[in-house]
């Protein structure tokens, strides 16, 4: 079951059982640079990407990151020297995008809570494209547009009512979630961006939720979407050039089968064919999800209470996905050897019984010092950690074809406080009655 995990990761063992990414010992990548850290394999980022690319190439589409799934620079200089623009949520993830060379005029702004200074910041970059979730936001890109001078394009982000077979937290497509406007009030949304002069309304968009294994979902959308725009046409309303069927495409991370891109593509190809529409496609996970392990090293090993515990160096702040989705992580040593398995609860430091990558688990019975790699973990690791309990941000590693560097070093316990005033009032005026 581990082996094809292995492969999507592109890991192999050599003679002596030391895990190789892309020929490099991952051993050697923990002795200097630490653990925690998280590394990445540029080629199989490279490979998901074409592969994505290539399934759609007989429909119009265009591929843009989600930032929000791995923003490290160097992922996004890997996706922007392959054509890829980006999916935003917030300004900070637009700044990620420029830093790394990708143009604003390449770039959409999703998101359910965009303030007006977001707004602002995103027309004044340049922003390709802001998908709008509310009635209340479209007016107010549109007073912000009138008042800055400038012409914004529009998409629609359209709540499509479709279920999803993914853990609760990460459905976003159905009725009950906050995301996206709701059927009933697209025509509405459409007719005042229509009527707005500053708006330009080019898309239709959603995005159904993450982690999801089937192309039904998709499907059910998009033809959702194909009737609105064919509503929108009945009112005049003739400007829709784009659909985004949103990112969300499932990777395996204990077994199960991935979302291919090519059963996707043959599954909403016929949906569009001669409609003249462009396809945008907002991938995260299934890009970067398997290109990533967490090393850690093994602490402690204790017994308590007739149960087993396996304690590493890598806790819920570094790796927050086991204890926020239950999620399953595979875990496996970096140098394997004869030994016996046992079943235990592999656990962090971190001051909480939520913390833990693995509970009851069979795996091999390492001892303190040695090091474990925690697969699937390219994908809402880094971006979703913390500095709870005072813990710096763990390391971010890039291997490339036999090489590798450090893209972001492991952040230094002063820079956890450097900005803070331990005596705020020291200097304040008084407070007037
Ligand atoms: C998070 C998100 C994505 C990417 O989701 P993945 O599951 O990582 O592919 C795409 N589009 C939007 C609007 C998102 O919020």
């Amino acid at each position: 079951m581990i082996e094809p995990l292995l492969r999507d990761a592109g890991l192999t063992r050599d003679s002596a059982g030391e895990l190789l990414m892309a020929g490099v010992r991952l051993a050697d990548i923990a002795r200097q640079v630490g653990t925690p850290a998280y590394v990445y394999n540029a080629e199989v980022i490279r490979a998901q990407y074409r592969r994505l690319d290539a399934a759609f190439a007989g429909i119009p589409h265009r591929i843009c990151y989600a930032v929000k799934a791995n923003g490290n620079l160097a992922v996004l200089r890997i996706l922007r020297d392959l054509g890829a623009g980006a999916d935003i949520v917030s300004i900070g993830e637009l700044h990620r995008a420029l830093a790394a060379g990708i143009a604003a005029g390449n770039v959409v702004f999703s998101g359910v809570g965009k303030t007006a200074v977001d707004l602002r910041a995103a027309i004044g970059l340049g922003v390709g494209q802001i998908n709008v979730e509310s009635l209340g936001e479209l007016e107010r890109l549109a007073a912000i547009a009138r008042e800055l001078g400038t012409r914004v394009a529009v998409g629609i982000r359209v709540n499509p009512d479709v279920t999803t077979d993914t853990h609760p937290y990460m459905a976003t497509g159905s009725r009950a979630d906050k995301f996206g406007v709701p059927l009933d009030q697209v025509m509405a949304a459409a007719r005042l961006a229509a009527a707005s002069p500053e708006l330009e309304l080019k898309a239709l968009a959603m995005h159904v939720g993450s982690q999801i294994g089937d192309v039904d979902p998709y499907r059910a959308g998009l033809r959702r979407l194909l009737e609105l725009r064919e509503q929108l046409r009945a009112h005049g309303i003739g400007s829709i050039d784009t659909l985004d069927m949103g990112g969300g495409f499932g990777i395996s991370y204990r077994g199960e089968t991935p979302l291919a891109p090519e059963r996707l593509a043959e599954a909403i190809g016929p949906l569009l064919e001669n409609t003249g529409l462009t396809l945008a496609v907002e991938p995260g996970r299934s890009l970067v999800g398997s290109a990533g392990v967490l090393l850690t090293e093994v602490v402690y090993r204790k017994h308590n209470g007739g149960k087993e515990f396996i304690i590493v160096d890598a806790g819920m702040n570094d790796l927050l996905r086991p204890s926020h989705y239950e999620a399953h992580h595979e875990v496996v040593e970096l140098t394997a050897r004869e030994r016996p398995t046992i079943v235990a609860d592999l656990v962090g430091p971190v001051c909480e019984t939520g913390d833990f990558l693995a509970l009851g688990r069979a795996l091999p019975a390492v001892e303190p010092g040695e090091l474990l790699a925690v697969l699937g973990a390219g994908a809402y690791g880094f971006t979703m950690a913390s500095n709870y309990n005072a813990r710096p941000l763990p390391a971010e590693v890039l291997v490339d074809a036999g090489r590798w560097g450090v893209s972001r070093p492991r952040q230094r316990v002063e820079q956890l406080f450097a900005s803070e005033e331990p005596e705020p009032l020291a200097s304040a005026s008084p407070q007037r009655s």
